[in-house]
């Protein structure tokens, strides 16, 4: 039975993962090593649950409980050590995420299922990096978490049968649909979406349209709620490019190499709403859409 969650990483992804794990009544543990990006994670958490009191999601209580719910930590090892989930939302990087899940199969309660957020990094390899590759799984949660009802649920080449249902089970409990994919690079989501996204970049790069006329072109004549430069912002650039990586060297196809000028946003620190910067500029917050005063 699953009641204590921790979770690594609080960026992006991690601080929506521990809002909607908290807000089901599960005990959570976010890990980040830097102490500053917890205390964001946590004022993200107080005020996207206010949002939900105000639009009368949430009662005032249920809010009260969900933070409550949520600790902190620096370091992995206290931080796993009651876990029975782990879910891993560290920065998508193949090197780190092999070093964290050693640490956490090293520091884990035996039975713990330990679950990776990864957008593209094989399930396989990671589990490789633990003494129970049986229990290791991807369970990519899409962005915003606790608004957006996927969880793409990847198996890799040693997970139990028995892992995999629990956390299907588990999705569903959280008000997620589940759905299953096998482990290659980028799955099923980013290998769609993230060609995508890097020939809109290339569609801006080559002169053939503007930043806005890309994303309305899309929205409406694709009816796309949001369009893929605007989208790749909210991903975070960074994360673009080291999905594409993956995919250009696992497939080793140059159809998935990425778009120079993604590369050089990435390398000017570039990396969309979380810089305050990419196509768009967010510096007066996400509300209005304001085209980067690079592109106009
Ligand atoms: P992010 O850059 O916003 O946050 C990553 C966090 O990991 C940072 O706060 C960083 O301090 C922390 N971190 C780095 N090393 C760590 C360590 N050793 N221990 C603990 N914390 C550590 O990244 P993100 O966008 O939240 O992405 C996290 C994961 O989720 C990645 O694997 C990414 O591919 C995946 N993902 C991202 C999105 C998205 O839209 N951004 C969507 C689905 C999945």
């Amino acid at each position: 039975m699953i009641k204590n969650v921790s979770v690594i990483g609080a960026g992006t992804m991690g601080n929506g993962i521990a809002h909607l794990f908290a807000q089901h009544g599960y005990k959570v543990m976010l890990i980040d090593v830097n102490a500053g990006q917890l205390k964001k994670a946590l004022e993200t958490i107080g005020k996207n649950a206010g949002r939900q009191v105000s639009k009368g999601t949430l009662t005032a209580e249920d809010k009260t409980l969900l933070l409550q719910n949520i600790q902190t930590g620096t370091d992995v090892a206290k931080g796993v050590s009651a876990a029975e989930l782990i879910v891993e939302a560290a920065t998508e990087n193949e090197a780190l995420k092999l070093k964290i899940f050693e640490q956490m199969d090293a520091a884990a309660p035996p039975n713990c299922i330990l679950a990776t957020n990864t957008s593209s990094i094989s399930i396989t390899k990671i589990a490789a990096a633990t003494k129970r590759p049986q229990q290791v799984i991807g369970m990519h949660f899409m962005n915003p978490v606790p608004v957006m009802k996927l969880v793409e649920v990847i198996n890799g080449y040693a997970t139990d049968s028995f892992v995999t249902g629990t956390i299907v089970e588990l999705s569903k409990k959280l008000g997620k649909v589940p759905a299953l994919a096998n482990d290659y690079p980028g799955f099923v989501a980013n290998r769609i979406l993230m060609p995508m996204i890097n020939e809109a970049i290339y569609t801006l790069h080559e002169g053939v349209a503007g930043v806005e006329a890309i994303d309305t072109i899309m929205k409406l004549g694709m009816a796309h709620p949001m369009g893929p430069l605007q989208l790749a912002d909210f991903i975070g650039l960074d994360v673009c490019l080291s999905i594409l990586h993956v995919l250009y060297n696992g497939f080793g196809n140059p159809k998935y190499a990425p778009c120079p000028l993604l590369v050089n946003m990435v390398a000017a620190g570039k990396l969309g709403v979380k810089s305050g910067e990419g196509f768009y500029n967010y510096s007066g917050g996400t509300k209005d859409l304001i085209v980067s005063a690079k592109f106009k």
